[in-house]
C-alpha cells in the first residue's frame, strides 16, 4: 500500500499554487499509505525533476527542494515496500529516459515481475533498482508506440497485477487503474489563485479535503485519464474490467474522512464494529475499548450495538508510524507504540475493538498489557474475517507463515493472543457493513479467491 498524488495546472503558476507545493500536501494528507519514503517529480517545459528521499513527507521533503520543482505538472508518491528494498533508489518517482521521458509513481504490485524484469534484463535493459515500478517505467519509456497514451496502454497489457499509476510525460498527467480496481484512484478539481480551473488524482479523497478541492469521480477499473492542461481525455483499456477493490482500504488503511465507492470509510467502520455486536451478543463486559487509531470507529459502534459503554484503554505514542506498514523491528514498535490506560482497564472485563488480526504480535502485545495492567477479562473482537491467505496486490504479508490464522483455529489463535474470547466478524457481515455489492471487492486474503493469477508458491 501506498498514496500516489498529482496535479495538472492549466499554466505555470508562483507559490504556493505551484503543483509541486499542491503535491507535497496531499502526500501530506497520504502519509498514513507509507512512511519510508517520498518523492515527487515535476514537468516545466520539456524538463522532468525528481527528487526524493527516505523517511515522512515533513522531514524528505523540504522547502527548498519543493521550490526546486517549478513547473506545470506533478506526481508524488508515499512509499510502503512489498517489490523491492526500504532504500531510496527504490523510492518513487521512477524516471526513465530510454526513449521517452517518463516518470511513474505507483500503488500495488506486479506478482510476476522478476519474470518480466528477466525479459528485459536479457534484451539489455538496465535497472536502477530492484522495484516494479521501474519496470513499468521502463516499459512506457522504451515503447515505440506513437503516442505516450499508446505507450502507456501498450504498458498496461503486458503487465499483470494490481496499480493505480500516475505517469508525467509530455505535460500530461496520466492516471490509470488495473482492470480489477484493487488499488484507488480519484479526480478531483480546484482552482488557482487566477480563477483557472485545474485538476488532481489522489489515492484517497481525505487529500482534496484540506486542499479545498472537489472529489469529481472515481477513477474506474481498467481506466486511463488524460489531462493535458484544459483538455481531459478518457482512455478503458481493452480488456474486460471487473471492480475489485482492495476489502482492508476500509477496513484498515484508509483515512476515516475517505470516501471509497460512495461510501465515507467511518461509517462503514461504525457499522463493521455494529454487525460485529450483533453477530457475537457479548454479555458480562464492562468496557468496550479500541486499539487505537483504526478501531476506533468500529469500537463506537459496537459499544452502541452491544449497550455496553465505550471508553479509551490504550494511549498510543503518536511519533510512532503505523505498526502494519512498518518495514522491520515489528514486536519492539508495538510495545512502544502503546500503553494501557491502568485507572480505565484495571478491574474491568473489557472488549477490545480490533481491525485485524494479521501476525498476532500487534494484539498478543496489546492484550499482555491490559492483563499487566489489571483488566480481568479481554475478549479480542475483531471487525473481519481471519486472514489466512498471503495478499500479492500490495500488502506486506505475502507468506502464509506469517498469517496467525493460516493453519490455526479460532481457539488456536486466541490462546496464542493469550484472549480469554475472541470473535471475528463473518465475510457476509463484512461485506454487509460496505453496503456495496459483494462482487466488488477483492477478498482473497480471507478466502483465497485471487482475481489476478498468482506465483504458485
Ligand atoms: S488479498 Fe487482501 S489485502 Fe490483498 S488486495 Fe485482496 S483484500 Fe486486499
Amino acid at each position: 500500500m501506498c498514496g500516489v498524488f498529482g496535479v495538472a495546472t492549466v499554466s505555470k503558476c508562483d507559490t504556493p499554487f505551484l503543483p509541486a507545493a499542491y503535491t507535497y500536501t496531499g502526500l501530506y494528507m497520504l502519509q498514513h499509505r507509507g512512511q519510508e519514503a517520498a518523492g515527487e517529480a515535476a514537468w516545466d517545459n520539456g524538463t522532468i525533476r525528481t527528487e526524493k528521499r527516505c523517511g515522512l513527507v515533513t522531514t524528505g521533503l523540504t522547502k527548498d527542494i519543493i521550490q526546486s520543482l517549478p513547473g506545470t505538472v506533478a506526481i508524488g508518491h508515499v512509499r510502503y515496500s512489498t517489490t523491492g528494498e526500504s532504500v531510496l533508489l527504490n523510492a518513487h518517482p521512477h524516471y526513465r529516459t530510454d526513449r521517452r521521458k517518463v516518470a511513474v509513481v505507483h500503488n500495488g504490485n506486479l506478482p510476476k515481475s522478476a519474470e518480466l524484469r528477466k525479459e528485459l534484463e536479457a534484451e539489455g535493459v538496465e535497472f536502477e533498482s530492484t522495484s516494479d515500478t521501474e519496470i513499468i517505467a521502463a516499459m512506457i519509456s522504451r515503447s515505440t508506440a506513437p503516442t505516450i497514451e499508446e505507450a502507456v496502454i501498450e504498458t498496461c497489457m503486458s503487465i499483470e497485477g494490481s496499480y493505480a499509476l500516475l505517469v508525467l510525460a509530455e505535460g500530461k498527467l496520466i492516471g490509470v487503474r488495473d482492470p480489477f480496481g484493487i488499488r484507488p484512484l480519484y479526480l478531483g478539481r480546484s482552482r488557482n489563485e487566477r480563477g483557472e480551473e485545474f485538476y488532481l488524482l489522489t489515492s484517497e479523497t481525505c487529500a482534496f479535503g484540506f486542499l479545498r478541492a472537489e472529489t469529481t469521480r472515481e477513477i474506474a477499473p481498467g481506466e486511463m485519464l488524460v489531462i493535458d492542461g484544459r483538455n481531459r481525455f478518457h482512455y478503458q483499456l481493452p480488456v474486460e474490467a471487473k471492480r475489485k477493490l482492495c476489502i482492508f482500504e476500509f477496513i484498515y488503511f484508509s483515512r476515516p474522512d475517505s470516501v471509497m465507492m460512495g461510501q465515507w470509510v467511518c461509517e462503514v467502520r461504525h457499522r463493521l464494529g455494529q454487525n460485529l455486536a450483533r453477530q457475537c451478543k457479548p454479555v458480562n463486559l464492562d468496557k468496550v475499548i479500541p486499539v487505537p487509531e483504526s478501531g476506533n470507529h468500529a469500537a463506537v459502534g459496537f459499544a452502541e450495538a452491544s449497550g455496553v459503554p465505550f471508553g479509551y484503554g490504550f494511549a498510543k505514542n503518536r511519533y510512532l508510524g503505523r505498526t502494519f506498514i512498518a518495514p522491520d523491528g515489528w514486536d519492539d514498535l508495538v510495545r512502544h507504540k502503546y500503553a494501557a490506560l491502568e485507572p480505565m482497564v484495571a478491574g474491568k472485563r473489557l472488549a477490545e475493538v480490533e481491525d485485524s488480526i494479521v501476525r498476532a504480535n500487534t494484539t498478543g502485545g496489546t492484550v499482555a498489557m491490559l492483563k499487566d495492567a489489571g483488566a480481568l477479562r479481554v475478549e479480542v473482537e475483531v471487525v473481519a474475517p481471519p486472514v489466512k491467505y498471503p495478499c500479492f496486490y500490495g500488502i506486506a504479508m505475502s507468506t502464509r507463515g506469517e498469517l496467525i490464522a493460516a493453519d490455526k483455529t479460532i481457539e488456536e489463535v486466541r490462546d496464542y493472543i493469550g484472549a480469554d474470547q475472541l470473535n471475528y466478524l463473518s465475510q457476509e457481515s463484512t461485506i454487509e457493513a460496505t453496503r456495496c455489492p459483494k462482487d466488488q471487492f477483492c477478498m482473497a486474503c480471507f478466502d483465497g479467491d485471487y482475481p489476478i493469477p498468482v506465483p504458485s508458491e
